[in-house]
């Protein structure tokens, strides 16, 4: 970390990326709304933040993590969707049975760019960890990334690669350990499944568990497989002061007791009030928050974006921790004019308003997912720490 007091910011960013991104089946037109409106804010302009170019990962960079098979069939699966009367005979059935296998039928469906898109997640994540390995900077910010659902042979939950797992074992080369937290609203169960087996990623997801819910993992009853994986199981209606007890009450200590040489941030935004979702009772200053203290253990660190359905939320969300990461803490409550300034109607608000959602982690509650940390935590509490 840089000693002077100007943080060295990186922003992982172009037109073109975003562009495909926006064709993402989940997320249609969510990735240029994000970039725009923290360009209308100015914070795109402002001297400590370099733009950085996404880069594409290679097909050895992609199988560090994922199968070959899976990236090799991900690389052809436009091709074959073209063409409608194959040379090989591959059959309708037999065609719908791999993209089955693959994940990519429903909700992954293929989309023109899927590759490209996907080998630009992945590219820029390793990219934001070579940027931290490099030490050219003290915080890579890249919106587009963060598909922690993605596993090693397949696409899941909107996710077609995962760039989280990529990047922090590009991290590994240079940091010891390295401390993974995911705000997202479900489960980071792709990179707890990557990392289950070591102590040397401290995986921590917060998320929503209920049954039936998606991925229906991350209860938080520990297995002795696991090492340093913690799951922190919530209820419905998690509001922002909630959310900041127990980052106190359980991420920052686990930060302090691991000591990680660096931390990857998964903020999904999607337990916001007013997604879609509609689970958790969120508002900008909740994600802004936990940013805050992050950002206070001055560690270098990767921020990544995740869920968000609905775009403005996310847009709003974003651009609001950018200001965070940028320490401008003063931008304006009015949404800038700017290309899809109509979409902000009708209150042209930053501000997200929770709803009267009830918040069902009381504090008896919070006492048993405090619990169930603990026992999470034992194995890695009596490792030695140095
Ligand atoms: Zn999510």
């Amino acid at each position: 970390m840089s000693s002077s007091h100007a943080k060295r910011i990186a922003y992982i960013y172009s037109k073109e990326y975003a562009g495909l991104a926006s064709l993402l089946p989940s997320n249609i037109d969510r990735s240029i709304t994000v970039h725009a409106l923290i360009d209308a804010y100015g914070l795109l302009n402002h001297p400590d933040i370099t733009i950085v170019s996404p880069q594409k990962a290679t097909l050895k960079e992609l199988c560090r993590y994922h199968s070959r098979d899976y990236i090799e069939f991900l690389q052809k699966v436009e091709e074959n969707n073209a063409s409608d009367e194959n040379e090989d005979c591959i059959t309708e059935d037999s065609r719908m049975d791999q993209l089955e296998e693959y994940g990519l039928r429903y909700d992954c469906s293929v989309f023109e760019g899927i590759a490209q898109y996907a080998e630009l997640v992945a590219g820029s994540t390793i990219k934001a960890a070579r940027l931290i390995n490099d030490d050219a900077f003290d915080i890579v910010v890249h919106w587009d990334g963060g598909r922690h659902h993605a596993k090693k042979d397949m696409a899941a939950g909107f996710c077609i690669v995962n760039d989280i797992v990529l990047g922090i074992m590009e991290l590994q080369k240079v940091y010891d350990r390295v401390m993974y937290i995911d705000l997202d609203v479900h489960h980071g169960d792709g990179v707890e499944n990557a990392f289950q087996f070591t102590d040397k990623v401290l995986t921590v997801s917060l998320h929503h568990y209920a049954e039936g819910f998606y991925p229906g993992t991350g209860s938080g009853i520990s297995s002795n497989k696991t090492k340093a994986v913690v799951n922190v199981p919530l209820k419905s209606g998690l509001s922002q002061k909630t959310l900041s007890k127990i980052f106190d009450q359980v991420v920052e200590p686990l930060s302090m007791r691991y000591n990680p040489g660096a931390i990857v941030l998964q903020c999904g935004v999607d337990g916001m009030a007013g997604d879609p979702l509609g689970k958790w009772n969120l508002n900008i200053q909740s994600y802004g928050d936990c940013l805050k203290k992050i950002m206070t253990w001055k560690r270098p660190l990767i921020i990544l974006g995740g869920g968000g359905y609905k775009t403005t939320s996310t847009a709003k969300c974003y651009a609001y921790l950018t200001s965070i990461v940028i320490g401008k803490q003063d931008i304006s409550e009015e949404i800038p004019e700017h290309e899809y300034f109509e979409d902000y109607a009708p209150d042209f608000q930053l501000a997200i308003d929770p709803s009267r959602q009830v918040d069902e982690n009381t504090d008896s509650n919070l006492e048993g997912v405090y619990r169930l940390v603990e026992t999470q935590t034992e194995t890695l509490l009596r490792t030695e720490m140095p």
